[in-house]
């Protein structure tokens, strides 16, 4: 068979998309790949298919053990033998699996990387590796290697052991991973030098990027949700008192949502992990400690009530939305606040110097994106150092381009108001004094008296905040952590001061409850209107049939014990309730069915479709 005759006849597609088929025929002739590819981009096509074009076995390394059980139930949908190995598997089962491996049952096996270093896992790889049995090895997550990145695995840096231990073995090391440190770490640590390397795009054009000056959250979050009722999503906050405490007021609202966090217990997190993937339209309130690999493909919405550590840890963990391909969006909710708490983190933390210079570095790359009146997808790109040509029409700058104003005076009334008070006080203070709102505080220092006291009353609170977000975001102001916040000029300031430059500023425009909640509909319809045209199978007339099929998935899921989309995909029930095939053959046309699935579900399928 060709990799092109797997793909079809085991995986149902048609074709192989961007970089795939170049990726498994390189492998599949003996050659290492490093492939770069956002999530959702189809990455693991890239290793099982050279792994049931070549001799042996495929040893897929992943760290994400609460996950191989999923992947595995997946390609056995398929047909495919797969298994694997790690520490929730008890003594029997590891040994069945073992007793498989070399028998020359399994097409794929995945191991944790603990495991893979046992001892008496390597005699078992020595023996495979002699009698030329083992495919390829792919390491999955290979970001994990990075020191720098949250999400280092210190076992990962011992996979340079499998070339010098196996040389014969094409290796294939994937991540969703964007920045360059990252991508030549992965290259030096695993020994992947000389590897061919295939980089994709990391626009990821079904998710639609906005942020709002945070008012009330609270409400904010709420008109969002309006546009994504009974949809599955993340909600990240900085704390985990604020997730519980969100999870909790969520649910009073009547929105079903459950809470992730460091401090819950084990068994709490992975009865809420399951839950997410499992059922549908669960929300799911998380430190940034939940989402690493979540495969469910189906997740409609990311939102950040608090500001990330920086833009590449934002586009990973709104990376984790839209993986099927379908619309969704990302949303933030951000304030002056968060500039103070992520100065005052980075301050106060052990690291030396020049970390703590990098990581200023990419918090003040992250609050010129947040402040950007451009196209938000074609700043997050240009970040990774990928060029767009065009706005993206798919963005919240894009959808309603936010209105300039010249923001030269007001500027300067605020950088007087901070010098005039001896650059001692926060963004309240001063735009108090602003303001002219005489305070128990402003009389007590006197600076009810001073010149700048209420210059600035022709603005409103949030618009002064709004004022004073756009200068610490263009650098002009500097929040000092050691000083509670205070505001200080920086030597960029001069020139605004000396009215020398121009300064245009966004207007700040505060939704009311009613229009974030129409916002939030809006969104909704445009979302749907823009699925139809996308996905013309998803028609309203279509929708009763998907219904059924998807109550029949629903109940087959239960049954099999795993997850829905394990089953067959959204898309490719939308396929089914718009071709209405009458018959196998046309049945194994739709996407994402391939024969093993056809054997196994098209007569039930093909009696739930009206002819
Ligand atoms: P990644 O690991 O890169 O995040 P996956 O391998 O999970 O992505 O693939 C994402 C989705 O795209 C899956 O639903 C997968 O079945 C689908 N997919 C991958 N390759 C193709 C293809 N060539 N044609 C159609 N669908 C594909
Ligand atoms: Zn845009």
């Amino acid at each position: 068979m060709t990799a092109l005759d797997i793909l079809r006849k085991v995986f149902g597609y048609p074709a192989f998309r961007g970089p795939q088929a170049e990726i498994v025929n390189h492998l599949k002739d003996g050659g290492d790949a490093l492939v770069l590819m956002p999530t959702g981009g189809g990455k693991s096509l890239c290793y099982q298919i050279p792994a049931l074009l070549r001799p042996g076995v495929g040893v897929v390394v992943s760290p994400l053990i609460a996950l191989m059980q999923d992947q595995v139930d997946a390609l056995c949908q398929a047909g495919v033998r797969a298994a694997f190995l790690n520490s929730t598997l008890d003594y029997a089962a590891v040994v069945a699996t073992e007793k498989r491996l070399m028998t020359d049952d399994l097409d794929l096996l995945y191991v944790a990387p603990e495991r893979l270093f046992t001892e008496r896992f390597l005699n078992l790889l020595d023996r495979l590796s002699a009698a030329g049995k083992i495919a390829l090895f792919a390491i999955d997550e290979a970001h994990c290697v990075s020191q720098w990145g949250h999400d280092f695995r210190p076992e990962y840096i011992q996979l340079s052991i499998l070339h010098e231990r196996y040389p014969a073995v094409p290796r294939i090391a994937l991540t969703a991973t964007a920045d360059a440190l990252t991508r030549r770490e992965i290259l030096v640590r695993l020994g992947l030098e000389s590897a061919r390397i295939f980089i994709s795009s990391f626009d990821r054009p079904n998710i639609r990027y906005s942020v709002v000056e945070r008012d009330n959250p609270r409400r904010q979050l709420l008109g969002f949700l309006a546009g994504h009722e009974n949809e599955a999503g993340i909600i990240y906050c900085l704390s985990r008192k604020k997730v519980d405490e969100t999870a909790a007021w969520l649910n009073e609202q009547g929105i079903a949502a459950l809470p992730y966090h460091a401090g819950l217990d084990t068994v709490t997190r992975m009865h809420h992990q399951q839950r997410f993937l499992r059922e549908d339209g669960i929300v799911m309130v998380a430190t940034i400690a939940f989402g690493m690999g979540i495969d469910k493909p189906d997740v409609r919405f990311v939102a950040h009530l608090d500001l990330p550590k920086s833009l590449e840890a934002y586009y990973q963990e709104t990376g984790r939305a839209g993986r099927d391909g379908e619309p969704a969006e990302a949303w933030m909710t951000y304030g002056l606040n968060d500039v103070v708490i992520h100065r005052q983190r980075i301050d106060e933390s052990e690291a030396g110097e020049e970390q703590k210079r990098i990581e200023r570095g990419k918090l003040d790359a992250l609050l010129a994106w947040c402040e950007t009146a451009e196209c938000r997808r074609v700043r997050l790109l240009a970040y990774f150092a990928e060029n767009m040509e065009e706005r993206c029409g798919n963005c919240d700058t894009c959808l309603e381009p936010p209105e300039m104003w010249d923001g030269i005076v007001a500027a300067q009334k605020a950088m007087s108001a901070i010098l005039r008070t001896g650059q001692r006080f926060g963004a309240g203070h001063l735009i108090d004094l602003l303001r002219g709102k005489v305070t128990e505080r402003m009389a007590q220092l006197g600076h009810d008296a001073l010149p700048t006291f209420g210059v600035g009353a022709d603005l409103d609170e949030a618009g002064w905040r709004s004022v004073f977000r756009q200068l610490l975001a263009g650098g002009l102001l500097h929040a000092d952590a050691q000083a509670y916040g205070a505001l200080k000029l920086t030597d960029s300031a001069r020139p605004v001061l000396k009215g020398e430059t121009v300064l245009h500023l966004r207007r700040q425009v505060i939704k009311s409850r009613e229009k974030s909640a129409l916002a939030g509909r809006r969104n909704k319809q445009r979302n749907e209107a823009r699925r139809n045209t996308a996905f013309a199978a998803q028609s309203p007339e279509n929708e009763p049939l998907f219904e059924t099929l998807r109550a029949w998935r629903a109940e087959q899921a239960r049954a099999q014990g795993v997850p829905a989309y394990v089953i067959l995909h959204d898309k490719t029930l939308h396929e089914l309730a718009a071709r209405k095939p009458e018959n196998l053959s046309e049945l194994l046309n739709v996407p994402g069915i391939g024969q093993a699935k056809g054997e196994r579900y098209g007569a039930a399928l093909l009696a739930l479709i009206p002819h």
